[in-house]
């Protein structure tokens, strides 16, 4: 059975079981109830965020992506085997390139997630629905799910050019990176901050305290701290979005990634 044929039978099974967990839905379509966006996703430098305007088409998928295959495993996260993992061509080669270089200087880094589709968020943000509607109630339980996690079509996963990243002093019991992949100053993220843009990534969701709860929450992106979370540009954009910010770092006027690409798309 190929990944595709899995996938499909997956979706197809967990389907009408998710929507029956989110409780107002009665059609078999995982996505019934979330309006497709008008954006495709083709240009590397495309702004997805929580914005309408900014929002991916439900039938956008990349046509060039790469799947990491067995000699590829190694790379993976241990969490993450068996959950198929692919990005987009250019992506692909340069976080090859990446963790190469890294494991040069002794860092080993892994790919915990990379491309979501449509579909993929659809049956997630569900599950986040059902989840913290069974803890908050119904209302409260939606307003969480928009906060900590993309609604379909959000998400800069379904682009195929966004992953996150982790190491293996990352333990929590499921192996998802968390805070503490900066918290502890894991090693790997100091050497990814100083040197990811020279293989065109950048991380898009930076830290910032705006709500005080020190959980990290930026008003500028609307989401919480994700130092994980990496996204490709190439390396000319990701390499000059980086030097803005160094040379900014003085003056504490830094720019965070969805205001650096609308001033280069306007
Ligand atoms: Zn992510």
């Amino acid at each position: 059975m190929n990944l595709k044929v899995i996938t499909l039978l997956v979706l197809t099974l967990a389907g009408p079981l998710m929507a029956a967990a989110a409780g107002d839905v009665h059609s078999s379509d995982i996505c019934a109830g979330f309006e497709s966006g008008n954006v495709a996703g083709d240009n590397l430098l495309v702004i997805v965020n929580k914005d309408n305007e900014n929002k991916l088409q439900r039938s956008w998928a990349p046509k060039d992506l790469v799947y990491f295959k067995n000699d590829k495993s190694d790379m993976i996260s241990p969490a993450a085997k068996g959950v198929p993992q692919a990005l987009r061509k250019e992506a692909y080669n340069a976080v090859i390139a990446m963790f190469e270089a890294a494991k040069r200087e002794g860092h080993t880094l892994y790919v915990h997630s990379s491309y979501r589709s449509y579909e993929d968020q659809c049956l997630t943000f569900r599950s986040k629905i059902s989840k913290w509607s069974g803890k908050f109630g119904k209302e409260a339980g939606l307003d969480y799910a928009r906060k900590s996690s993309a609604e379909p079509g959000r998400s800069q996963h379904q682009l195929g050019t966004t992953l996150d990243i982790t190491v293996a002093s990352v333990k929590n019991s499921s192996g998802v990176p968390t805070f503490s992949f900066e918290m502890t100053r894991a090693k790997e993220y100091i050497w990814l901050q100083e040197n990811a843009h020279r293989f065109g990534y950048v991380l898009s969701y930076p830290w910032a305290d705006d709500d005080h709860d020190k959980l990290g929450y930026n008003n500028r992106t609307r989401y919480y701290y994700e130092p994980w979370h990496w996204r490709y540009i190439g390396v000319e954009a990701a390499t000059d979005f980086y030097e803005r910010n160094r040379q900014a770092s003085t003056s504490g006027a830094n720019i965070v990634l969805d205001e650096y690409l609308s001033r280069l798309l306007r």
